[in-house]
């Protein structure tokens, strides 16, 4: 059974795109079936994956509102590892939709059940806000990855986050936590980083990777060539980065279903 991971935070401009197109790549890498999908309009994600969001038949879209199943919508035959549902413009009119749709914030969780035992990791890319796109995100997924650029204002806005994430929680998903806090854009040389960095460790605790992501102009520039970084320049700092965290992730799931395993073992 896959599990699902939703990349959010509801600043712009943080690295959740970078994040879902390069761990996507990563965790592809180490041989684990992914899936990613796109659930921002401007499909960045869509366009960094090598997919051309204006020549989409079927999109994120159709899947959302019922015209078209999961097998339908995924692209399979890119040059990236990694399996796609691409997003482009269409998708500003679903949200509006949606509304008028039963169970309006469970159609991405009821669409993917045909094809969660065909992947390891669902990852999805989200808009820069907190809308009823998130929402059907975040009542899909097991865990939320919060990516973070220490700056003077990071902080500002995460309480709000972390109280959607808390609501979400209690009404529409048990299964919701957060998975964890990633450092992107880090530059060590700035005393303001490590100042904001000791901030979210001192809130997060052990939710916040070790694995910190530093500035790296490969990640910025393999998007306009349609690729993660792995595949851009397989040994830029930031696709080894991107690499470190996949492998972070994959140990963390393994040690909490071993000691899911024991809790069973002890009932
Ligand atoms: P978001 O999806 O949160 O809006 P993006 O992933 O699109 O953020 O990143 C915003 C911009 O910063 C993009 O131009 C991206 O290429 C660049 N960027 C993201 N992460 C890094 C990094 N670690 N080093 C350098 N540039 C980065
Ligand atoms: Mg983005």
């Amino acid at each position: 059974m896959a599990k699902i991971l939703t990349i959010t935070n509801q600043k712009g401009g943080v690295g959740k795109t970078t994040t879902a197109v390069n761990l996507a790549a990563s965790l592809a890498a180490t041989r684990k079936r992914v899936l990613m999908i796109d659930l921002d309009p401007q499909g960045n994600a869509t366009m960094g994956s090598g997919a051309d969001k204006h020549q989409l038949e079927t999109s994120v879209y159709e899947l959302l509102t019922d015209q078209a199943s999961a097998e339908e919508a995924i692209l399979s035959d890119l040059s990236v590892k990694y399996d796609l549902i691409g997003a482009n413009g269409d998708l500003t009119a679903a949200e509006v939709e949606l509304l008028q749709l039963p169970r309006r914030e469970f159609r991405l969780k009821m669409a993917l059940l045909p094809v969660m035992d065909r992947y390891d990791f669902i990852l999805i890319d989200n808009p820069p806000s907190l809308n009823l796109l998130t929402v059907n995100a975040l009542s899909a997924s097991h865990g939320v990855i919060i990516p973070m650029q220490c700056e003077y204002y990071a902080l500002e806005g995460i309480s709000a986050l972390v109280g959607t994430i808390d609501k979400i929680n209690q009404r529409l998903n048990p299964k919701l936590k957060i998975e964890g806090i990633l450092r992107t854009m880090f530059d060590p040389r700035m005393s303001l980083t490590k100042d904001v960095s000791d901030h979210l460790v001192e809130y997060f605790g052990d939710k916040v990777y070790r694995t910190v992501i530093p500035r790296n102009v490969r990640l910025a520039e393999a998007p306009s060539h349609g690729m993660p970084a792995l595949q851009y320049d397989k040994n830029s700092r930031g696709a080894l980065a991107y690499l470190a965290l996949a492998g972070e992730l994959i140990r963390r799931t393994e040690q909490e279903l071993a000691s899911e395993d024991l809790a069973t073992e002890q009932e």
